[in-house]
């Protein structure tokens, strides 16, 4: 049974269809690149997912399961799926530890010992140990957002949803930030990750999304994709970034 399961989802905000037509199954363990233009839906695909916005059309399966449509249920599962953005969100005024800590210990009803070393153990993993009782701000933007992904990962989820993780990142910091998305990975770990960085495509990627106008157009492992790109929106999508 895959992880994730949409069928025929569409999705529109007042008469701009954002969303038509998108299948796509997305089993345990895979890592599933979604590319393409500014504007093609990608993140609304992600936000459809944990259901920070609802859909028109089709059925989103978690699980197996229709995503629950609300209270205890959907929270539940939301706490299952990990979400980083573009924009780091971590709380301006709590050290880094406290970032890590806060939903274990609020949501998962953690206690404070355990939520507190679990978090250590997560900083250390993404390069941050000594960084644990700054304050967001005094962390570069790499190391924001390799927090940010810690505190993603302290919640347990078994589907992590990246969108474009690294675009608001100085050139120098975006590698250290895929270095550890690269190993987590390696662990298995379920991942859509929506990016520009096609050097992490072709290498991470078990399958890659080409959307425009709000369709995937295309789906493949990264070396048919990038190899030969079936069509023609693909093809000039990678000939202006590529
Ligand atoms: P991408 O992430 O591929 O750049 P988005 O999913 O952000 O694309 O946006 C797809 C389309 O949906 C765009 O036309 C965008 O303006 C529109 N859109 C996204 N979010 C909203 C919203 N909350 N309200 C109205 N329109 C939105
Ligand atoms: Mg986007």
């Amino acid at each position: 049974m895959p992880l994730v399961t949409l069928e025929g989802v569409g999705k529109s905000f007042g008469d701009n269809r954002v969303l038509s037509d998108v299948d796509l199954s997305v089993e345990a363990g895979e890592v599933v690149v979604v590319i393409g233009p500014s504007g093609s839906g990608k993140s609304t695909l992600c936000r459809c997912i944990n259901r920070l916005e609802t859909i028109d059309e089709g059925r989103i399966l978690f699980e197996g399961n229709p995503l629950p449509a609300e209270g205890r249920e959907l929270a539940r599962m939301r706490s299952r799926v990990g979400m980083v953005f573009q924009s780091f969100n971590l709380f301006a005024h709590r050290t880094i530890l406290d970032n890590v800590t806060l939903g274990p210990t609020k949501v998962l009803g953690q206690k404070r010992g355990q939520a507190e070393a679990r978090a250590r153990e997560l900083l250390a993993r993404v390069g941050i140990a000594d960084k644990a009782d700054r304050l967001p701000r005094q962390l570069s933007g790499g190391q924001q957002q390799r927090a940010a992904i810690a505190r993603a990962l302290a919640m347990d989820p078994v589907l992590m949803l990246f969108d474009e993780p690294t675009s608001a990142l100085d050139p120098e910091m975006i590698s250290e930030v895929l270095d550890v998305m690269r190993s987590l990975a390696a662990t298995g770990m379920t991942m859509i990750v929506v990016t520009h960085e096609m050097g992490f495509a072709r290498s991470a990627a078990d399958r890659v999304a080409f959307m425009a106008d709000g369709r995937i157009l295309e789906i493949a492992p990264p070396d048919d994709f990038f190899g030969a790109p079936k069509s023609e929106r693909a093809r000039d999508f990678l000939a202006r970034i590529l």
